[in-house]
């Protein structure tokens, strides 16, 4: 692997007259009502960076007028270059696909609908020169979302925070700022399952947060209905720890004492007691419901870890691309880490 990053940084040493310095990264879905005033917003802050500056993009299977208004960006402003996935792949697979595809020594990632304001991408910027290699957003205050979003997620990345193996900052999102080093490196992980911002928390590097609060989306809903929430929440649990596994080993134990204490007692009622409480159906009917719904819950627990390993050891490619705009050929190809071709690809 080290092998394959420093030819990967020889080339891009090589590449770095022509490739952009800053890569702005954005996946969309359905944004047809924010594309417009997210483009005024990313233009201005576009204007204000010091170097060559590419915004990629990343259309993930929209099915309204997103694509449409995306190459019409591309056409009017060469500075925009655009994939457009085969079909819906979700949120953080389409930022995979952006940092497969950007070619900047600083690749910043948003979402599309202004909750993540650009305008906080030149702090970013001064940090990265001061020589931090991630700089993350992290959000003091999420502005107008419902309490249940706001309580769920306060819990969630608490929890994620005890029983993951690495230190995944609390309250951030996929908002951020990577060197080059970084993306070189997420880009050479081979998983499928692909928590962005565990992985990037577990590749290292100086790491650093700016603090801001988070608007409510510009305009449109939310594409992530809650059972995406819940499914990127089950897969950042156990991509990142295997605390759910001993949990069942915990049961296990907990169960079998629980049994020996009541064999205890049902011999001594037994031998020293003429009217034993212990009688009768519904004793016997608890104990088998409890013991199955325990191994149920181990069961499920262990299908969840042999579920991605299956989805692992298949290798596919993470995403199909139906178009794309803005990217010479020769960056098409070697894209994913299973080094699938992405061919057939409508150039625009
Ligand atoms: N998104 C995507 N694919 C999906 C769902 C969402 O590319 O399947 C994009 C969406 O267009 C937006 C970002 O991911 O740019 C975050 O989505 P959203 O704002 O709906 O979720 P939030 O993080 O605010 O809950
Ligand atoms: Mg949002």
């Amino acid at each position: 692997m080290n092998c394959k990053l420093s030819l990967g940084s020889q080339k891009s040493m090589k590449n770095a007259a022509q490739n952009p310095k800053y890569s702005l990264i954005i996946p969309i879905y359905n944004e047809e009502e924010t594309i417009p005033e997210l483009y005024h917003r990313i233009s201005k802050v576009m204007n204000r960076l010091d170097g060559l500056v590419e915004l990629i993009l990343v259309n993930d299977g929209s099915q309204d007028r997103s694509l449409k208004l995306i190459r019409e960006l591309h056409q009017s402003d060469s500075r925009v270059s655009y994939l457009s996935l085969a079909r819906n792949f979700g949120h953080q697979t389409a930022v995979t696909a952006g940092l497969n595809f950007a070619r900047g020594q600083a690749v910043i990632i948003l979402d599309a609908d202004l909750q993540d304001p650009p305008e906080l991408i030149p702090e970013m910027v001064d940090k990265w020169r001061q020589g931090y290699e991630v700089v993350y957003a992290q959000r003091l205050k999420r502005k107008q979302e419902g309490w249940f979003k706001r309580f769920s997620a306060y819990l969630f990345y608490r929890l994620l925070k005890r029983l993951a193996d690495v230190n995944i900052p609390a309250d951030t999102g996929d908002f951020c700022l990577m060197d080059r080093r970084v993306v070189n490196v997420l880009n050479a992980m081979p998983e499928n399952n692909r928590y962005i911002r565990g992985l990037r928390a577990w590749i290292g590097f100086r790491q650093t947060a700016v603090k801001f609060e988070r608007d409510p989306r510009f305009a449109g809903e939310v594409k992530y209905t809650f059972r995406k929430s819940f499914s990127l929440a089950l897969n950042s649990l156990i991509a990142f720890s295997r605390v759910p596994l001993r949990l069942s080993t915990y049961l296990g134990l907990l169960s079998a004492a629980a049994a020996l204490l009541m064999a205890l007692l049902v011999l001594y009622w037994r031998l020293y007691q003429q009217n034993s409480p212990i009688t009768g159906l519904a004793t016997i009917m608890i104990a088998i419901f409890f013991l199955g719904s325990v191994q149920l819950v181990c069961l499920g627990i262990l299908g969840e870890y042999i579920g991605r390993i299956y989805e692992e050891v298949k290798g596919r490619p993470l995403y199909t691309v139906a178009e794309i705009g803005g990217f010479k050929d020769s960056t098409i190809y070697h894209r994913t880490p299973q080094q699938s071709l992405i061919s057939d690809v409508r150039q625009h």
